[in-house]
């Protein structure tokens, strides 16, 4: 009899989770508590607009990468696409041409040439870091590796090109800079400050430089980032086809609300099912939690299990993670200039005190992207925001705020689009409260742990947890967020399952 999976959560970790395991003959149920899947990476219909929640690029969808690898083994058409190129025309303050991510990489290095003489030793060293790490994950190294299994998948992707890395496992961006003379080059300073904080959720000084070198670098040819046509939607939509067509199952509207190992090994979990509110039990062999390692600290219910402990404090102890704001604009086409990049980040201005970054991450509809009406269009822009303001504040101040964020983001926004009450056909807003409820990630953090040098690689989280058989996938665990990151957690975690009794 083939083996029972549970898969809590049917965000894009757990439904490539899902779907891979039911491909490799797995018994799959996924159960969501949401009544659409997709998480952070699904989307919601207003007035004939269709409004990406949260992720609105992709990355991995070129031959050989993650998506793409997975689609294939689903036997599932992948989405139609196009390319984003500017990858993100940044925006510094004060400036009114912006700093354009070209998807070419020779056009890109002219451009960063232009914009901040003098650093390209710096950019070589990430390209050469970007070639090495990405042959790398490409051979599919578990990381951070937990048993000898794992050790030896993480020996067996390394090669004589991995070695270039190694000295640079424990340097941030901050030290290259350094390193290069550049550190005092405050234009690229800020730039990488603000390009990082959006992928690693922390500033150049922060950010462990193996990853950012990916990041980074993943935006030019032969790679690049995508904006699916229809919606962020149909990637999910992909994946429920992959899972159910070979034979698992999703229901939606169930909560999970705890997970309790049992003597023989297998794991159960108490669901209730939010339209009726009963509750039930159901047990499996293998249980994948797809939701924030902050969450699924709180739903185990093993106190006797080794380790579990150590695991806790050390989730206790992570640095506070980002929220979001987000809001959602449907507006007439004349709001948008002409030639308008698909993604656009604008700085404000940079508090020194704090040293955080003022900024807005935007991303346009194009016309006919199954997005918006005929003349109309989508503008979402968000920004990081400390999930304490948000939340333990009554009804009534956090409407306050909520307009306030509103009123300053659309003020902002002002500046580059045509923003009025004749153009805007509709606004809405989200903030940690908003994805607390739809998503139901812890106080509403939303993008992982931040990719320090010690939460990134060797010692970030791992899909294994310290209970045998609950494993984790999603953007808290290695390689980080994004729907390609966290598809790469879930093909560990499936790989880990299906070799788990190897050692
Ligand atoms: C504003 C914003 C912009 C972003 N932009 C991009 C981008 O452009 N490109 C990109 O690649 N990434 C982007 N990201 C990040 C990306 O969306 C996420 O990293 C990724 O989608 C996370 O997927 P996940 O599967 O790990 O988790 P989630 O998307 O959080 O999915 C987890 C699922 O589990 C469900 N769940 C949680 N708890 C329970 C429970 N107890 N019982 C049952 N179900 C449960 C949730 O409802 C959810 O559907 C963005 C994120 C945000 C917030």
């Amino acid at each position: 009899m083939s083996k029972k999976v549970i898969v809590i959560g049917a965000g894009i970790g757990g439904l490539t989770a899902g779907a891979l395991l039911a491909r490799r003959g797995y018994n799959v149920t996924i159960y969501e508590q949401a009544y659409v899947p997709g998480g952070c990476a699904s989307t919601f219909k207003r007035r004939g607009f269709t409004f990406d929640v949260g992720a609105t690029q992709v990355a991995g969808l070129e031959p050989g990468g993650i998506h793409h690898r997975i689609f294939e083994e689903l036997k599932i058409d992948l989405p139609s696409v196009t390319p984003c190129d500017p990858a993100c025309a940044v925006f510094l303050p004060g400036e009114t041409q912006p700093i354009n991510v070209w998807r070419d990489p020779e056009k890109w290095q002219q451009e960063r040439q232009k914009q901040f003489p003098g650093s390209e030793p710096f950019w070589q060293l990430l390209a050469k870091l970007f070639q090495a790490s990405w042959k790398f994950q490409g051979r599919d190294p578990v990381l951070p590796p937990r048993n000898l299994w794992d050790v030896w998948q993480l020996t067996t992707a390394l090669r004589l090109d991995t070695l270039i890395t190694v000295p640079f496992t424990f340097m941030t961006v901050g030290d290259a800079l350094r390193l290069y003379g550049l550190y005092n080059d405050r234009r690229l300073k800020t730039f990488l400050d603000l390009q990082l904080k959006l992928y690693s959720q922390v500033n150049a000084d922060e950010t462990a430089l193996l990853y950012a070198a990916t990041a980074l670098g993943v935006s030019q040819e032969p790679q690049g980032l995508y904006h699916l046509q229809g919606s962020m939607q149909i990637l999910s939509d992909r994946l429920v086809e992959g899972l159910e067509k070979h034979g698992g199952k999703l229901f939606t509207g169930y909560y999970v609300e705890r997970i309790e190992t049992l003597e023989n090994n297998k794991s159960q979990i108490i669901i209730r099912q939010r339209k009726t509110e009963k509750t039930f039990t159901k047990t499996a062999d293998h249980i994948v939690a797809n939701v924030p390692v902050q969450n699924l600290v709180k739903m185990i219910d093993s106190p006797s299990q080794p380790g579990l402990n150590l695991y806790q404090q050390r989730v206790e102890k992570l640095p506070e993670a980002s929220g979001a704001f987000v809001i959602y604009l449907g507006v007439k086409d004349e709001a948008i200039p002409k030639n308008c990049p698909p993604h656009l980040q604008f700085l404000y201005d940079y508090d020194e005190v704090i040293g955080e970054n003022n900024s807005l991450f935007v991303s346009v509809s194009k016309p006919k992207d199954g997005r918006s009406p005929e003349g109309q269009r989508t503008i979402i822009a968000s920004s990081f925001t400390d999930t304490q303001i948000w939340n333990n504040i009554s009804e009534e101040k956090y409407q306050q705020l909520k307009q306030e964020y509103t009123i300053e983001a659309i003020a902002r926004l002002s500046n580059y689009f045509q923003l009025n009450s004749d153009t805007i056909i509709h606004q809405e807003a989200a903030t940690p409260r908003t994805f607390a409820y739809y998503t139901a990630r812890d106080k509403g953090i939303v993008g992982g742990i931040g990719q320090r040098v010690s939460t990134f690689g060797p010692f970030g989280i791992a899909t294994r947890t310290p209970i045998k058989n609950l494993w984790l996938v999603g953007d808290s665990t290695h390689p980080g967020e994004g729907t390609a990151g966290v598809s790469y957690s879930a093909l560990t975690a499936v790989r880990q399952i299906e070799n788990k009794n190897f050692i």
